[in-house]
């Protein structure tokens, strides 16, 4: 078991498979120019299984692939078919550009829940936020995947002035489909831009649902960062990812490891473990895994607090969430 010092135990592993990405959204990819991480650095798929196994091995019974976009990288689809013979419940996060290619894969790996971000409704603010023309791609993908009866969440950062506007197309959205919008408080990372006046917290949020819809909570699962509601005759559900303003550190199980094979106990931790160079140089891994669990933080990396309004996110060590997974 892998168990931190406060004793949350850990079985949730989410792998970044790259750092590359089709789209560029501000919030996720620093400003500067950006080099992806070349191939080579990057975990192959025989080292993300060999790691994975021993995750596994340890008591991780869930695997959420990320990035980056997951899907850009070439040998993808072999990644996905390796760990799908593991016995955990194997799931992705995915902007959705590549999911035409993959829905055979995806059901040959028998994932049926996937994740898929959209931050809007309109196509030319989806350029504005991606720096992208894929609007109608995405949407084509996610009617895809409805015709195919996967479980559909859709992520949504919502952000002050930008497309909390939207909010109420989004939920109006889940009245005929089944689609589970989650919107998502703004977070701040390197290089992203992030000031407090951006975020458009949870109970915002509820106020505007609030003011046109009746909704009400659904049961909490254990170790969700969701706090999920529905509407009465809505076919699809929202929920509200409350990093921010009301954090859910206390029940945390996730870990998680770059690209490039560092592990990271917090998506807000300043410190990373390095299992691959340690699995190239054949050292043991799960004593690096058991330590850099035991170091983690109370909450939110030990880097800020949930009074997010005096946040200078100029302070906070860490990297990008592109280079980190989402
Ligand atoms: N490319 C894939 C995608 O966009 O779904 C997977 C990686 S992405 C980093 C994972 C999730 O993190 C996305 O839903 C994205 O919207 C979210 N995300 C990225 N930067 C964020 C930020 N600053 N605050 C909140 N969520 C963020
Ligand atoms: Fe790419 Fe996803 Fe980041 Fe957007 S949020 S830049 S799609 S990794």
């Amino acid at each position: 078991m892998i168990v931190d010092g406060f004793n949350r135990v850990h079985n949730y592993l989410r792998i970044s498979l790259t750092d590359n990405c089709n789209l560029r959204c501000f919030y996720c990819m620093p400003e500067e120019d950006y080099i992806f991480t070349p191939a080579s650095q990057l975990m192959q798929v025989d080292e993300i299984e060999a790691l994975a196994k021993i995750f596994v091995a340890e008591g991780v019974s869930k695997i959420r692939l990320t990035g980056g976009e997951p899907l850009v990288r070439r040998d993808a689809a072999d990644i996905i078919l390796a760990l799908s013979k593991l016995p955990v419940q194997l799931t992705i996060t995915t902007n959705g550009t590549r999911i035409h290619e993959f829905v055979e894969v995806l059901e040959q790996a028998n994932i049926r829940s996937l994740n898929i971000s959209l931050d809007t409704l309109k196509a030319e603010k989806f350029q504005l936020v991606t720096r992208r023309n894929q609007f109608d791609l995405v949407k084509k993908n996610i009617q895809l995947l409805l015709d195919k009866n996967f479980h559909l969440k859709i992520n949504v950062v919502v952000m002050n002035g930008l497309n909390d506007n939207e909010i109420n197309d989004f939920i109006e959205w889940t009245k005929d489909t089944p689609v589970h919008v989650r919107f998502i408080e703004f977070m701040p990372f390197s290089g992203n831009r992030w000031t407090s006046n951006k975020v458009f917290t949870m109970q915002q949020i509820l106020e505007v649902i609030g003011e046109k819809y009746l909704y009400t909570r659904l049961q909490d699962e254990k170790h969700d960062t969701a706090k999920k509601y529905m509407i009465p005759g809505h076919a699809g559900t929202f929920a509200v990812i409350s990093t921010m303003s009301a954090n859910f550190c206390g029940d945390c199980n996730r870990m998680r490891l770059t690209a490039d094979g560092k592990m990271k106990n917090c998506l807000f931790s300043k410190q990373e473990t390095d299992l691959l160079t340690a699995l190239r140089s054949g050292k043991e891994i799960v004593p690096l895994i058991q330590q850099s669990i035991r170091s983690k933080a109370k909450e939110l990396g030990g880097q800020f607090t949930a009074d997010f309004e005096h946040i200078h996110a100029e302070e906070i060590h860490n990297r990008s969430m592109i280079t980190i997974g989402g």
